[in-house]
């Protein structure tokens, strides 16, 4: 099996372990890992400028928007690939986007100035918000509806998809992490009629959708997204899917890996790689 980990956040992200590149390669040869992408994150919303906007390189933290950082990890991603070549372990190149409405071409100059293969775009905050945090999504989830918050999501999630900025969308279900627990399983229907729209645009624009395991170690019972987004992402004609285990510590690098690629198989849905920002069915 070509087993593939395109989901994976390094030492660079101040949310992850301090990981190195080189380590978590050697990692996923052990692991009998194909092919890795690295995606650190990059968030671009000035409004979080005092809580996400920083980077580590060598142990020290640095703020996001020194471009400096982006160059060292292309350097180190250079490094790897020297040291791997031999290997059976192919590297790629690629970045972690939250998007924010009325930046898009802050994004748009990023990811023109570097040669990324692989460009995930996600939302993690809804109204400067990150639903992905455990302490701050309580807040914003128990002071608005269900109504509010999953409308907000798939709003902000198909201006993402619209701006064409990325190559695939991840954890297509991330309101579910935290969300359950204060909704209730209410929450695992309130995607219906506001997520085909969304499905539709990405298969038009042929965007993947990212199948990420992090769900399951995070106390849910499926991946993000769950079996009933992934079937109806191939009923609109979705046609490319990667697999990631959103890793922020070494030992979560290709976690269920082979159940996720197993279930996509049984639901036939066609996982690709990227190479240049062109995916290639594997
Ligand atoms: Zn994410
Ligand atoms: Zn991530």
């Amino acid at each position: 099996m070509y087993y593939i980990d395109y989901h994976i956040h390094p030492g660079y992200s101040v949310d992850a372990e301090d990981i190195s590149l080189f380590t978590y390669c050697y990692q996923s040869l052990q692991l009998g890992l194909k092919e890795i992408c690295f995606t650190p994150h990059l968030e671009v919303d000035p409004a979080r400028r005092h809580l996400d906007w920083f980077v580590r390189v060598d142990g020290c933290r640095y703020p996001m928007e020194h471009a400096y950082w982006l160059d060292k990890y292309f350097l180190e991603l250079d490094q790897v690939k020297q040291q791997f070549k031999t290997s059976p372990l192919k590297i790629k190149a690629g970045i972690e986007v939250g998007f924010e409405k009325g930046y898009e071409k802050e994004i748009e100059k990023i990811l023109a100035n570097y040669p990324f293969d692989f460009v995930l775009g996600a939302v993690h905050c809804l109204e400067h918000r990150a639903i992905s945090s455990v302490n701050e999504c309580e807040e914003y989830f128990v002071s608005r509806s269900l109504t509010h918050v999953i409308k907000e999501y798939f709003t902000t999630l198909e201006l993402a998809v619209k701006t064409g900025l990325f190559d695939c969308m991840a954890h297509l279900d991330l309101y579910r992490r935290f969300g359950v627990k204060i909704f209730g399983p209410q929450i695992l229907g309130a995607h219906n009629g506001l997520i085909e729209p969304v499905l539709a645009e990405m298969a038009k624009r042929r965007i993947g959708l990212e199948l990420n395991t992090s769900g399951i170690r995070r106390g849910l019972t499926e991946f993000h997204p769950g079996r009933d987004i992934l079937l109806l992402a191939r009923e609109s004609g979705i046609n490319i899917f990667t697999i990631g285990s959103d890793a922020h510590q070494l030992k979560d690098l290709g976690d269920r890996v082979p159940q996720a690629a197993a279930l996509v198989s049984q639901l036939k849905l066609p996982v690709h790689i990227f190479t240049a920002r062109h995916p290639f069915e594997i």
